[in-house]
């Protein structure tokens, strides 16, 4: 394509995405960057939405809106976006926030530049390159019969209740990372851990690897800190949840598929604690 053609521009000032003030959510379309009125201190095409190309860009701190637009944090949009918007989006603010971080080398401390032709940064005194970081964390969800564990963090919003989630820790299987952060959180046993699925997270730089597992033992201790409440739900009467576009929503609207009112399965047999 030609610089000029419309493309979708992403553009982030710190944690802040440049959107429409009107409903819905769109980003802007424009020819280029200078368009905008905006100054870009990096950027990266990032894929294609709806026929249009898409760029990641980082705009300074001190950068204000064009006329009807606003910075406004990705989090706040969970609720207003498709999942195409959220995944580009998300991606776009990984890249402008791996940049913004990796102005000097981590090695020798000297200034980094953009590697030509990658997403890297590269030292400009001692050459070592640097490139996105992303964090593999586990997210399970524990069934046990007929029933899911969920969990309420301090970090959540009032009366949320959602999946245990962590972070893999180095040299551990991502399996291993299931079962110690459910044994860490609420002092219960797992087993049967099985893969899900996957979602990009960009609250930095996550990659939530979903799993499901079931109970074997042990009584419910949430860990003081990380867990303020957790216990032991049935399809049928659930707590205020995560939003639709989040892996652990998935994972528990597919645990209610199977084992809701409606569901014709065979519910598993309970496992009482030991
Ligand atoms: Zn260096």
């Amino acid at each position: 394509m030609t610089e000029r053609e419309a493309a979708l521009w992403f553009a982030f000032r710190g944690d802040g995405i440049l959107v429409f003030e009107d409903a819905p959510v769109r980003v802007p379309l424009a020819g280029g960057p200078d368009e905008l009125g905006l100054d870009i201190l990096f950027r990266w095409e990032i894929g294609d939405l709806n026929g249009h190309a898409c760029w990641a860009v980082e705009v300074g701190a001190d950068a204000r809106p064009p006329e009807g637009m606003v910075f406004e944090d990705l989090r706040g949009l969970f609720y207003r976006v498709d999942e195409d918007f959220f995944r580009m989006a998300g991606r776009a603010k990984q890249i402008v926030g791996w940049h913004a971080t990796h102005r000097f080398c981590g090695r020798c401390g000297g200034k980094t530049e953009p590697a030509s032709g990658e997403l890297a940064m590269r030292c400009t005194l001692c050459g070592t390159m640097h490139y996105p970081r992303l964090s593999p964390a586990a997210i399970v969800l524990v069934r046990r019969g007929d029933r899911i564990l969920l969990a309420h963090s301090p970090g959540f919003p009032q009366g949320l209740y959602s999946v245990l989630a962590g972070f893999v820790e180095p040299g551990e299987s991502i399996e291993e990372a299931v079962v110690r952060e459910v044994r860490e959180e609420v002092g219960i046993e797992v087993t049967n851990v099985r893969y899900f699925g996957s979602q990009p997270w960009p609250f930095p730089n996550s990659l939530m690897i979903g799993f499901t597992a079931d109970y074997t033992g042990g009584a419910l201790t949430p860990e003081p800190g990380e867990i303020e409440d957790a216990g032991w739900y049935t399809a049928d009467d659930l707590p205020r949840l995560p939003p639709k576009i989040s892996i652990a929503r998935a994972m528990i609207d597919d645990f209610v598929r199977r084992h809701g009112p409606d569901s014709e399965e065979l519910q598993t047999p309970d496992t009482e604690p030991v």
